[in-house]
């Protein structure tokens, strides 16, 4: 499933880094620059500004950016369309004493994306568990020059809910290691937790009961309001059923924590959940995003989002 020809259809993204250029600049460059806003898949001097994202530009598939000044200055940061939906349904809040956790930042795609969102200001803290993978994660924060980004070597599920720093976080963003089964377009994809002699199956349980712990955990921090768990995965292990599981918790049995409605993720996104899948559930499989690879123009991809909610008796409704 690997770098196979439907990532012919997903045109090259390229999102505006607001830390330091507006989208109004860049497509001013671009202009100057000899290349038209027209239709990516006419012509290549063509690009387009995205529907759904509004930091984002699109250009052909074939479009190279690695030699281009603004993505060498940290002004232009490819990413894909999809991996831009978790910050932006995160919703995170931009004042000064803002706190937001990235629990699985590496790279740091979404981690620079949440920081634009939050206008450079508060408190971001990104964990990343892996050494080597910090070591990029700091690289690429510094090169998107995020100010309130603090990257945390640590592993998330060891993090007290109560310490006094991390503790205050209103709104935390989970990414999970997953399959990657959604990735069409990216051959150095590795799947850390691959164990080689686990079945297809039995990964994908290990997988989901991991993911299902970090979501559980992000609901232990008192002051939470707003949790996104994302995959690049299209197994219904990894996405809806671990919706289902974490909805089937005491915490959101007791009312403490419900599934985003659909008007408050994306809602002009039209592919949402898979119903089947969530039936038997509290949560609307209308709240959940996918994408799917070859159809939606960007890798496969999921999004849910749990909100802290009223704590009177939601029990066995
Ligand atoms: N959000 C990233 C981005 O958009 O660039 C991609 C995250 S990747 C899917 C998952 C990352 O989470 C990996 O780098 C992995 O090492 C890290 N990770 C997995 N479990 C973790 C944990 N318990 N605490 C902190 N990081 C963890």
């Amino acid at each position: 499933q690997v770098g196979d020809e439907r990532a012919n259809l997903i045109p090259r993204y390229v999102r505006v880094n607001t830390n330091l250029w507006s989208v109004e600049e860049a497509v001013r460059s671009l202009l100057e620059s000899g290349m038209h806003l027209g239709d990516p898949f006419q012509t290549i001097t063509d690009f387009a500004k995205d529907e759904h994202v509004p930091d984002l530009l699109l250009f052909s598939p074939k479009k190279t950016f690695h030699d281009h000044a603004a993505y060498k200055s940290g002004k232009l940061i490819l990413q894909d369309k999809a991996s831009c939906f978790p910050p932006l349904v995160l919703n995170p809040p931009s004042s000064h004493n803002a706190v937001v956790i990235d629990a699985t930042a590496a790279p740091g795609n979404k981690t620079t994306y949440l920081s634009a969102l939050m206008h450079n200001k508060g408190k971001l803290y990104a964990f990343e568990r892996d050494k080597r993978r910090f070591q990029t994660l700091k690289t690429m924060v510094a090169k998107a020059t995020c100010k309130n980004v603090h990257p945390v070597n640590d592993d998330f599920l060891a993090v007290d809910a109560n310490d006094e720093t991390y503790g205050n976080a209103t709104h935390i963003l989970l990414d999970p290691s997953c399959s990657g089964s959604g990735i069409v377009n990216r051959l150095d994809y590795l799947l850390e937790t691959e164990e080689e002699n686990d079945s297809k199956e039995e990964r994908l349980a290990k997988l989901a009961s991991f993911q299902l712990m970090m979501i559980k955990h992000a609901m232990k921090f008192p002051h939470v309001q707003r949790i996104v768990y994302s995959t690049c995965s299209v197994h219904s292990t990894e996405n809806e059923h671990v919706v289902r599981e974490a909805l089937a918790s005491d915490e959101c049995r007791a009312g403490k924590f419900t599934l985003a409605p659909r008007e408050s993720v994306l809602p002009s996104w039209s592919r949402r959940g898979i119903a089947a899948e969530m039936e038997g559930s509290q949560g609307d499989a209308q709240g959940l995003i996918r994408c799917l690879p070859g159809e939606d123009a960007t890798n496969g991809f999921f999004v849910s989002c749990f909100m802290r909610g009223s704590e009177e008796g939601q029990i066995n409704k």
